[in-house]
């Protein structure tokens, strides 16, 4: 997935690095990554060491300082608004979990944000490992040719976006609303704010009174 579409240009253009690191690497023993759990229970718990020895490893190799963020279901939810926070760091890096998910040492004892993609349970972190760097490198200015393509999107002000159109007018009997087609800049603007409330307020009133 980072060698397709926006994530592809934006390496392309250089305006970011992806970098993949294993623990299996970087662990004492390199079959071992995990464990049974203490005081027994389903599944196999990442131990803390691996993971720690990955951290310090990069953090040599790469001369840098990382913003670490821990993927697990127990985490603050993944919005809009963190992404935006996180597309203004130089450095991130995401930790994903396997099995029955970390050691809790390594939450206590690592300086991360802990980052859920939603209240669902998956069996690693990969995938939202991907989530968050779409929805992170698509906001790195430059990466979209567009720049004023993000700030009108859906969350970006606490709205979802209005309804888009494009060619033909009319499909299926269903027309494209006038006023888009009308030329007048103001009239178009007015109708897709009237527009982005109504929809916001149909579908997720629930951002509305957040703000
Ligand atoms: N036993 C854990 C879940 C482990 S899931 C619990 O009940 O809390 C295995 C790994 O998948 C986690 O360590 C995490 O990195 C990843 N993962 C699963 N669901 C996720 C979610 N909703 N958001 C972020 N990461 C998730």
């Amino acid at each position: 997935m980072l060698g397709h579409s926006i994530l592809k240009i934006a390496r392309e253009k250089t305006l970011v690095q992806y970098k993949l690191f294993n623990i299996r690497e970087y662990a004492e023993n390199r079959r071992c990554v995990d464990d049974r759990p203490y005081g027994g229970g389903p599944g196999m718990v990442m131990k803390p060491e691996p993971i720690f020895n990955t951290i310090e490893a990069i953090e040599r190799e790469t001369d840098a300082r990382y913003k670490k963020i821990l993927l697990t279901p127990q985490g603050e939810r993944f919005s809009q608004s963190i992404a935006r926070e996180l597309a203004r760091e130089s450095h991130l890096m995401l930790i994903c979990g396997h099995y029955e998910g970390f050691d809790d040492r390594v939450r206590a004892g690592l300086d991360a944000k802990e980052l859920s993609i939603g209240d669902y349970v998956l069996s690693g972190g990969e995938i939202p490992a991907m989530v968050v760097i779409d929805a992170v490198v698509r906001l790195i200015p430059g990466v979209l040719g567009d720049l004023d393509s993000t700030a009108s999107e859906s969350f970006s002000d606490g709205m979802l976006e209005y309804p888009q159109y494009t060619r033909p007018a009319e499909y299926k009997g269903m027309k494209v609303p006038p006023v888009l087609m009308s030329g007048d800049h103001q009239k178009i603007k007015d109708w897709k704010r009237s527009r982005a409330l109504e929809r916001t307020s149909e579908k997720r009133p629930d951002l509305l009174n957040k703000t």
